[in-house]
């Protein structure tokens, strides 16, 4: 898996770039890019050689979501939270969920998705409000959630509720999309950005589920971060370390093709070469940290949580603040939409607002120094 970078680059060049314009226009779910995903094996990226997959971890789901959100971050997003929802399955499932959900994605091609807010938990997603009733081995689950990436297009939901109804231990409930009783609602997204991940309200009516697919992580786990989480927080830095790049490029490359009567080029200005050094450094350092944090979390480092964190801060903020410079570099022509520059500048605000948010982290970070 060398190279999985400039490998996933070439794919979402071919792939993602001809029709990136036309998913945010559209406000469309990419469906054929997913199943080129499925059929070059990016579903089973994480999934262990012995169960059919590759055998990555998280440095190559970093790798992989960082270069498909250069050519479109809502591409990217829906990707990351389908290795979220898989690293969980696969760390702390029992064997008879994990083994039917693997043999799906490794067979069919399916993927995954985080079926988390709920529109009165907002970003703090573990406050539930589902109904879990189990009689025997069945369980039934009733509730709703807000905003489900990929809604509809995934095959299975990681479902956050409780183990029962009444219980404040929260779990994840595995779902497939096929359950009677599972909808989405159609056209229920409409983003600012990241307008092609279907973002869309999911609703549980009596549905039934074998108990088997209840995964409980703390009934596995020893440290306190949990696997999902950290597939979450640093996919999330792929996500957007990835638009900071590609804010660069764009910025660059309208500075450099762009021409005056006298034959000097815009990048000639030296306020606008400022300008595309700052962006420059806005991504360098995003992706550097992304590094670093990926590093820090092989490595075991006592500030490996510190570090993830601040990588999806760093990351989120700096992608806001390169399109607020990429914007003025593009000028009037950015400002009338020709150009990716606006709709990156669009993609980049969601990034502080998705659970756990900016705001959110940054006091999670500060809890750590005292
Ligand atoms: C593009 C996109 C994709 C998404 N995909 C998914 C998905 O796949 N699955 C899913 O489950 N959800 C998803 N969400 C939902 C997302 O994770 C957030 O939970 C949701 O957008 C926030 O909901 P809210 O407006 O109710 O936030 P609120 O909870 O109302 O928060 C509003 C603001 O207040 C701040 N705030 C609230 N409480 C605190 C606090 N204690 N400390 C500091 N600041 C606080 C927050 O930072 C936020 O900026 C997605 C959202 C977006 C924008």
């Amino acid at each position: 898996m060398t190279n999985i970078y400039q490998e996933t680059r070439k794919f979402a060049k071919e792939f993602i770039d001809p029709i990136s314009s036309n998913l945010d226009k559209e406000c469309r779910f990419a469906e054929e890019v997913f199943e080129e995903l499925g059929k070059k094996g990016y579903f089973k990226l994480i999934i262990p050689k012995e169960m059919g997959g590759l055998g990555g971890g998280i440095r190559e789901d970093v790798e992989v979501v960082r270069a498909i959100a250069e050519s479109n971050p809502s591409v990217g997003l829906c990707y990351m939270m389908h290795n979220v929802a898989l690293s969980y399955l696969l760390k702390y499932g029992n064997d008879t969920i994990k083994e039917k959900i693997v043999k799906d994605i490794v067979e069919n091609n399916v993927f995954c998705a985080l079926s988390g807010t709920e529109a009165s938990s907002g970003v703090h997603m573990q406050n539930s409000s589902f109904t879990v009733d189990i009689e025997g081995n069945t369980a039934t689950i009733n509730g709703s959630k807000h905003m489900v990436t990929s809604g509809g297009f995934a095959t299975w939901y990681m479902t956050i509720a409780p183990e029962k109804t009444g219980s404040d231990h929260i779990i994840n409930w595995f779902v497939s999309k096929d359950t009677e009783g599972v909808s989405f609602e159609e056209n229920g997204w409409n983003g600012v950005g990241m307008r092609a991940n279907a973002s869309v309200p999911m609703h549980y009516k009596d549905v039934k589920v074998d108990v088997s697919h209840a995964v409980d992580a703390a009934k596995v786990e020893t440290k306190p971060l949990k696997v999902d989480t950290l597939y979450f927080l640093l996919g999330l830095t792929g996500v957007y370390s990835g638009l900071c790049t590609s804010l660069f490029e764009a910025a660059k490359e309208h500075a450099i093709s762009r021409t005056y009567p006298d034959g000097r080029t815009l990048a000639d200005v030296d306020i606008v070469s400022d300008h595309l050094a700052k962006i420059y450094c806005y991504s360098a350092s995003a992706v550097s940290l992304a590094h670093e944090a990926v590093q820090a979390y092989e490595n075991d480092s006592e500030d490996a949580f510190q570090k993830i964190i601040s990588s999806r801060i760093v990351a989120s903020e700096n992608a806001i603040d390169s399109s607020k410079y990429a914007m003025r570099v593009g000028g009037g022509k950015a400002y009338n939409r020709v150009g990716q520059i606006e709709r990156m500048m669009r993609d980049s605000y969601a990034g502080q607002v998705m659970a756990p948010s900016v705001d959110v982290l940054k006091q999670m970070l500060a809890g750590t120094f005292k």
